[in-house]
């Protein structure tokens, strides 16, 4: 999604701060609260202009309220940004001024982890205010999301298998998982029990020892900028954003996108150049709603094996978009759209 093309009147609110004292220049905007309160994680980075801040928490919390909708969630859509380095400029005094600032939200709009903030991060908010979620177990929250991010998108992976080659098994399948993180490390592991074969690469040499440690050893390990290449059955951006676009995608290699990055895409036009290529792009809010769907199960006492349990149902959300896919000709990403649209606007019914 182009931050220019979201206008600030789709949004219900966005509220921004700043505190001389700490530091803190932050901003929560909350796209939609037709479905329940605004869920979205808190991103800490050196934006180098306020503008650019705010392009990027308009579009991301709307991508937000059409995660949780297409997820079932009875949850909006909301995010936040705080200006920064994160590494020089977050202190206690700034969180705890971003926690106060947190609170003049009043429940509207609940925070979580994103880049550039951390499950610490979370804790210590987590002792100014209650509009925080994602804290680890032992604040009495749910964790790290990644493991069911990365269960989330397996499942993905076997529905796109399922419409693709008539088998949700993945086992002979060729995965190449470009980011080897927190979710890509988890989801090479989940591909690995389940028969497939890995191509993995990393900017941190750090990573590729850690996957290659949790998978073994066959994993091959492809350069950072040649593992969009690989021969392959599926590709999984398991990195940053962006990365599939006009060079990218015609030097892909795969039968299908299916990962965990936040805005793959570097604009929706990519997905009819993925077409063009005969290559099947699995929305990225569809297939890495895991960990959202893990923080919504906090409300009322954190259920480990009901999220898991709602987290395996990507497989039938992403299913039903191959179905109506194969019905009506429409790329995936429209009917993804289509349905999050329709779901919120009905919600929004009086
Ligand atoms: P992470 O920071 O743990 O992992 C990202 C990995 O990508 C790191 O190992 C990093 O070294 C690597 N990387 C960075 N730039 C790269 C490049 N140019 N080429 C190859 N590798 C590169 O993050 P994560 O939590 O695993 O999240 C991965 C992606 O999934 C992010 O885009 C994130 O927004 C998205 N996501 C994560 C979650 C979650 O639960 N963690 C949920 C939804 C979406």
């Amino acid at each position: 999604m182009d931050p220019e093309a979201t206008a600030p009147t789709e949004h219900e609110e966005v509220g921004s701060i700043w505190r001389r004292g700490s530091g803190l220049q932050a901003i929560v905007a909350i796209h939609s609260k037709a479905l329940g309160p605004a869920l979205g994680g808190t991103r800490f980075r050196p934006y180098s202009t306020f503008g650019e801040a705010m392009g990027d928490v308009l579009r991301l919390s709307k991508a937000m309220s059409y995660k949780a909708a297409m997820a079932g969630l009875d949850f909006g859509g909301g995010k936040a940004v705080i200006i920064g380095d994160p590494a020089v400029t977050k202190t206690e005094a700034l969180l705890i001024d971003y926690a106060r600032f947190l609170d003049t939200f009043e429940g509207r709009y609940l925070t979580a982890e994103d880049v550039g903030t951390s499950q610490a991060d979370m804790d210590l908010l987590g002792e100014h205010t209650e509009f925080v979620t994602g804290r680890s177990a032992s604040s009495g929250g749910s964790g790290d999301p990644s493991p069911l991010t990365a269960y989330g998108v397996v499942r993905a992976m076997e529905a796109a298998a399922q419409a693709l080659w008539g088998s949700p098994s993945l086992a002979g399948r060729h995965v190449a998982i470009n980011g080897v993180g927190k979710v890509g490390r988890t989801l090479a592991v989940l591909c690995s029990e389940r028969g497939a074969r890995l191509s993995t690469a990393d900017v941190s040499s750090a990573a590729i020892a850690r996957v290659r440690l949790d998978v073994g050893t066959e994993v091959a390990v492809v350069e950072p900028d040649a593992i969009h290449r690989v021969d392959c059955d599926l590709y999984a951006p398991c990195a940053l954003g962006g990365g599939l676009n006009g060079e990218t995608v015609p030097e892909l290699a795969c039968e299908a996108v299916c990962g965990a990055a936040n805005n793959q895409l570097e604009t929706p036009a990519v997905e009819v150049a993925l077409r063009s290529r005969g290559i099947t792009y699995v929305p990225d809010y569809v297939a890495n709603a895991g960990g959202i769907i893990n923080i919504a199960y906090e409300r009322g006492g954190y259920d480990p094996d009901a999220a898991r349990e709602h987290v395996g149902r990507i497989f039938d959300t992403t299913s039903r978009l191959f179905e109506e896919s194969a019905r009506s000709g429409e790329l995936l990403g429209v009917i993804a759209d289509r349905l999050a649209e329709a779901r919120i606007a009905g919600a929004a019914r009086p």
